[in-house]
């Protein structure tokens, strides 16, 4: 018997994430994999899914999660909201790599799942338990090891942390030697050092930045790290306080050097946004008991929340304007952000800052090109066949990268629930 699966789209208006402008096609899916795309396909006793006035996209990517954190039912909710692949960016590495290892035995539905192990930490630890797997780092030797076994894990990428001087920083990027995308969540080194040293991305611009931008007043002491619950009301009254035109040397640097930015605007969006009753559900009861157990410092009013926002904002259409790849990405997992439906806030949040149609290339293409996957991304011959049924065009309003019909996986519908 053929157990051969054949789904036929037909008419779709089709966005493949190449950045082409969106065309009329079928799509012809067999075996897991995008077989066809093009007019007038022959169903050949396939599965006919008729898309006529509908809108198809590859499934998209979300570049900075903690599934570790979030938990298995998290990843169901990515599925099925469209976001086909995350990239877990640090947890404890047994559990990381452990999950990645459990789902491609099958045994874990939902987005498929990349990681980097444990985070690349130097001293002192960012955090304490509430974040697992800081690694701290306080030699090259010790780099050294960590580098070498994450490699020989076959890690997707390499995570540097807050903490992690420069020396190290380098040092790190020398024993990966590219064999992987490198990138960091910094403090102690700032963007430019980064940057110089050759990383491939960085991640939250509103912490990985901030030494680079703020003004001296508003310049971080020595107890201002992210344990500390005052640190994210400093870090918000520094912004405000950036005028996004300093940031056009380490732009160019980037852009020169091809880093990627994963700016994680969604990470403030519990405060200064609000979620709706429904994005609020979608939080997983490992991330309810998280959100418990963490305290929470005294924030600025919302005019100064909105004001710092924009000032990154700012920094963000700079950064596309002058070519600079930004991509989306959440810390969910981390931070208060519920699966899937923060996603779709970090859409809504870049397309404050570029056009529509970039972020949604962003999403898919450019993410797929960024984890170096040839094989998702994009709807064209050969890839998974990963992609999103929509009944709204997305270019025209990225809210209808909400309105899903349908989410394939590797050709396998997506359940609607559960
Ligand atoms: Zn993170």
């Amino acid at each position: 018997m053929c157990t051969m699966t054949r789904t036929l789209i037909r008419n779709a208006r089709l966005f493949d994430g190449t950045g082409s402008d969106p065309y009329r096609a079928d799509v012809l899916i067999e075996d897991g994999l995008f077989r066809a795309v093009g007019p007038d396909l022959p169903a050949d006793g396939a599965r006919v899914v008729d898309a006529a006035g509908r809108f198809v996209m590859p499934g998209m990517i979300d570049c900075h999660v903690h599934a570790t954190l979030f938990g298995e039912e998290g990843l169901r909710t990515y599925a099925r909201m469209g976001v086909t692949t995350v990239k877990d960016l640090g947890g404890a590495f047994d559990d990381a790599v452990g999950l990645r290892r459990r789902q491609r035995e099958g045994g874990v539905p939902g987005a498929r799942v990349l990681v980097v192990g444990a985070f690349v930490e130097g001293e002192p630890p960012s955090w304490g338990a509430l974040f697992p797997g800081m690694e701290v780092h306080r030699s090259e030797e010790e780099i050294d090891r960590t580098i070498a076994r994450n490699l020989d894990a076959g890690v997707d990428g390499i995570k540097l942390y807050a903490a992690l001087p420069p020396p190290l920083v380098r040092r790190a990027l020398a024993r990966v030697a590219g064999a992987v995308p490198v990138t960091g969540h910094l403090t102690a080194t700032t963007a430019t050092e980064a940057v110089a040293a050759g990383i491939g991305g960085l991640e939250h611009l509103q912490l990985t930045l901030y030494r680079d931008l703020v003004p001296p007043e508003h310049a971080l002491g020595p107890g201002d790290t992210m344990g500390n619950p005052a640190y994210w009301g400093k870090v918000r009254r520094g912004w405000e306080a950036i005028d996004p035109a300093s940031s056009s040397p380490l732009i160019a640097a980037m852009h020169a050097a091809g880093t990627v930015m994963v700016p994680t605007l969604v990470l403030g969006a519990r405060t200064d946004m609000g979620f709706s009753d429904e994005e609020d559900a979608a939080f997983t009861a490992a991330q309810r008991a998280r959100m418990g157990a963490r305290p929470a410092g005294p924030l600025p009013a919302p005019a100064l929340l909105e004001r710092s926002a924009a000032n990154m904002l700012g920094v963000v259409r700079a950064m596309h304007a002058a070519g600079v790849s930004v991509l989306p990405g959440t810390d969910c997992g981390a931070v208060g952000v519920p699966p899937g439906f923060g996603y779709h806030l970090e859409l809504a949040l870049m397309a404050r800052a570029m056009p529509a149609r970039d972020v949604l290339l962003a999403a898919t293409g450019r993410a797929a090109e960024w984890l170096r996957r040839d094989d998702i991304g994009v709807i064209a011959p050969g890839r998974r066949a990963d992609c999103v049924l929509l009944d709204g065009d997305p270019l025209a309003d990225i809210a209808n990268a909400r309105r899903i019909a349908a989410v394939y996986m590797d050709g396998e519908a997506v359940p609607a629930a559960g």
